[in-house]
């Protein structure tokens, strides 16, 4: 019901040039500090979705950092993702309430991962469970006084459905704290217990998804891929979902292709994550909405790939003029960061965490309908010089705040304010 999952490992070295030198100094006496300590961060898929995305780097940077650390994804029943993308749906401000069967499959699910975890017990002094998925797990295993238990949730809680929140909300109490992407997400009746820290999400510099491509080899895999290199191209990178608003998207492209003829766009979804079954349904709708326009291209299946999924998105992130992730809900929104470092404007829906990326007009656009983002897009295509200056001003920002060393120093100060409470708690002499 669960397993292990290995990535190739990292040196600290290849990080250095994007850090500034107090800032890995900092980082890495923290991670001395906290080098006696084993770390295992449990998930619920191993590939697709931001939060696999991240684990794939931040399980071999902790590693690179001298600590120990390990990775597991479990293994539920497929019935179990219908559930939880339900839970997700529903935390994001969806209408409706879990019905008792949902409940006892989300529940009885992760109390199968939970008695695996006691037949195979795990070695671990802080546990990081990402996301509703794992809410449960912790109420359910065994703990030593020593263990710390840190929940992180990455999605926009900024308007959860309140049936949702009441039910799941005691589960955050056999955790030692929580982590939330932004300050706005923190449900408002978390105020006293458990503590909460603040931790933006963040990229992998040296990912394949990441590193530099030069726009020779991007219009290489995007030619191959339909792609006329001669015309303006803008993209979407997002799995097909209710929230990224893929319609929006491609009304605005046909309004901004009257001002920029023979505008063309992508939509990116290759990597299903393995817990999104509605992807299929909001697939067949968007199919329809394109119409079969010759210049609409939406990317599903992998099979067909001659390279990798991360490098067709790197390819069309650099290939493109602008790229747009027009969400409506956005926990974080890891693509715009991605599009962001790779020095290109970025038209985002204003919502959630895309707002404590893009600041409006100065590294890019924040937008509210499809007729803003086609005036964006536009005004974008129309001039050079301002996608080069917003563009520029994008790379500067995620350099600054969004890079992985970065996120592995707040989950390091996360554990560090209970390592030292816990060690107290082991030496006390019981009465
Ligand atoms: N992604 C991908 N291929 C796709 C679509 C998405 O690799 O076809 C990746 C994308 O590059 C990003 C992650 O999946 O790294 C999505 O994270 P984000 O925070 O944007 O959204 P989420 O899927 O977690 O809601």
């Amino acid at each position: 019901m669960y397993h292990k999952v290995l990535h190739p490992p990292v040196s600290i070295d290849s990080y250095l040039p994007f850090l500034s030198d107090q800032f890995a100094e900092e980082l890495t006496s923290l991670a001395k500090e906290l080098g006696h300590l084993r770390f295992v961060h449990l998930n619920s898929t191993e590939t697709g979705g931001g939060v696999a995305e991240i684990l794939q780097s931040m399980v071999p940077l902790m590693n690179a950092l001298g600590i120990a650390t390990e990775r597991i994804v479990i293994d539920p029943p497929s019935e179990f993702f219908q559930v939880t993308k339900r839970i997700h749906n529903l935390l994001q401000g969806a209408e409706g309430s879990l019905s008792k069967e949902e409940l006892e499959v989300y529940y009885g699910s992760v109390r199968q991962v939970a008695d695996d975890l006691r037949r195979r017990p795990v070695a671990a002094d802080v546990w990081f469970f990402h996301d509703p998925q794992l809410l449960p797990l912790a109420g359910l295993l065994p703990r030593t006084s020593q263990e710390i238990r840190i929940w992180i949730g990455h999605i926009d809680f900024t308007t959860p459905n309140p049936s949702v929140l009441d039910t799941l909300l005691p589960l955050v109490h056999d955790y030692d704290r929580l982590i939330f992407s932004l300050p706005s997400y923190v449900p408002a009746r978390l105020s006293e217990t458990p503590p909460v820290s603040i931790a933006p999400p963040a990229i992998d510099p040296l990912s394949v998804k990441n590193v530099a491509l030069s726009e020779s080899a991007a219009a290489d895999i995007t030619t191959a891929l339909g792609i006329d290199p001669a015309r303006p191209l803008i993209t979407q990178v997002s799995r097909f979902d209710l929230w990224k608003d893929p319609w929006g998207v491609i009304d605005a492209f046909r309004l901004a292709r009257n001002h920029v003829p023979g505008l063309q766009l992508a939509l990116l979804g290759l990597s299903q994550a393995t817990d999104d079954p509605e992807a299929l349904d909001v697939l067949a709708t968007v199919s329809n909405h394109a119409a079969q326009d010759p210049d609409i291209h939406l990317y599903f299946d992998a099979s067909v790939l001659t390279c990798s999924i991360d490098e067709v998105v790197n390819a069309f992130q650099v290939a493109s003029q602008v790229v747009i992730q027009k969400s409506t809900r956005e926990g974080f929104g890891l693509t715009v960061t991605e599009a962001m470092w790779k020095a290109k404007p970025v038209i985002g829906g204003d919502v959630g965490g895309i707002r404590i990326q893009i600041d409006d007009a100065v590294n890019g656009y924040l937008v509210s309908s499809p007729e803003e983002c086609a005036q964006r897009l536009v005004q974008l295509l129309q001039d050079p010089q301002l996608r080069a200056r917003l563009g520029e001003a994008a790379r500067e920002s995620v350099r600054e705040r969004f890079l992985m060393p970065r996120l592995a120093f707040d989950y390091l100060q996360a554990a560090k304010a209970h390592a030292f409470s816990a060690a107290e708690t082991a030496s006390t002499p019981s009465t």
